[in-house]
């Protein structure tokens, strides 16, 4: 077994520097993962050059499959060889939303790739608890995907989706392509999709999503209303993280309808009178969520990602737009964080 691996290091904001550190020592209930594919989240961004990470120095990624090398010894060693996703989110298990297996909601929670090192590196140190073995169908990077799949999944559990049902989605980004993806499986009817200029709109249409809206160009909200005979959405969902969008997310749902708020806030969100109205006339419904489901069901959220990889429902491989090894993390969030080129997932991959 090597000592040292390479790993993309953050040592302050905007300082990420490429070098050779030991290899993680494992503690007790933990396996080592060989990292073999680590998408870069939008989060990462901001963690990276703007507000860092919470202690450094600390390698991030936190979207990540691989595979077992190695287990501490209080670990079942069979793990070894296992192909596995890794649910990011280390749960205290004491406090009342562990106890009630809502792990995400957790107060006092440790965390891959922003509270402690993650997978931005050859090798990644996690409890075993949080291994998702993949069917042998799932590669490693569609399973890097498995986060994004099952946060765009936890999101749509919250609301009561239908049959039938027409949905607006505000920012066909990763997310918001995801939920996409999902509503069309969960038999939404009509999948309407905005966004802007910057917007990587050919993915959607990669995946056969036809109603794109560059809100650059046209009102959304009217458009909205034309494409459901006036009515509005069953569902308008927000995953862009502004004013703007969530004060079209209430304009565009119709009465009794919901909305489901998505996107982290980039800023305050003062909303007009107007908007505000329309939660109380329409009676809508808006819905939070955070992160994704871990609990021991056989349909958690990750499983049932797994699950929908497997059978083909989910398309991960349409979403990944760039491809680059270790050493080339600072170019893909140098290319995220100028938007350089349009972009939808840039995976790290390794051998
Ligand atoms: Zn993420
Ligand atoms: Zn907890």
């Amino acid at each position: 077994m090597k000592q040292t691996m390479m790993a993309n290091v953050l040592h302050g904001v905007g300082d990420l520097r490429y070098e050779e550190v030991p290899v993680p020592a494992l503690k007790p209930g933990e396996v080592l993962v060989k990292v073999r594919a680590a998408g870069i989240c939008g989060s990462d961004i901001p963690r990276v050059f703007v507000n860092g990470t919470y202690h450094f120095p600390t390698i991030p990624g936190h979207e990540f499959a691989g595979e077992v090398v190695a287990t501490a010894p209080d670990v079942d060693d069979s793990l070894v060889g296992l192909r596995a996703a890794v649910f990011p989110l280390i749960p205290c298990m004491a406090c009342s939303s562990c106890r009630e297996g809502k792990y995400e909601m957790c107060r006092h929670y440790n965390y891959l790739g922003s509270r402690c090192d993650g997978a931005f590196a050859e090798y990644v140190a996690a409890p075993a608890w949080n291994l998702a073995p993949l069917p042998a169908n799932v590669s490693f990077e569609q399973a890097a995907m498995c986060e994004p799949i099952a946060v765009a999944l936890h999101a749509l559990r919250h609301t009561n989706l239908k049959l039938g049902d027409r949905v607006v989605i505000y920012g066909p980004g990763t997310i918001g392509g995801l939920i996409a993806q999902w509503c069309r499986a969960a038999g939404a009817t009509e999948v309407l999709l905005v966004g802007n200029s910057a917007s990587n709109f050919d993915t959607a249409k990669a995946l056969g999503f036809e109603k794109l809206l560059n809100s650059d160009k046209a009102d959304p909200v009217e458009w909205v209303l034309q494409q459901t005979d006036g009515m509005g959405a069953d569902l308008a969902v927000e995953a862009v993280g502004c004013a703007a969008t969530f004060c079209s997310c209430l304009l565009s749902a119709r009465p009794g309808g919901s909305v489901l708020a998505v996107g982290n806030p980039h800023g305050d969100y003062l909303l007009p009178r107007d908007a505000y109205w329309q939660i109380l006339r329409k009676q809508l419904t808006v819905h939070g969520t955070w992160n994704s489901g871990f609990d021991s069901s056989d349909k958690n959220d990750w499983r049932t990602v797994l699950a929908a990889l497997s059978a083909g429902q989910i398309n991960a491989d349409a979403l990944i737009t760039h491809r680059f090894d270790l050493k080339g993390l600072a170019d893909g969030l140098a290319l995220m964080r100028d938007a350089a080129e349009p972009f939808n997932k840039v995976m790290i991959c390794m051998d």
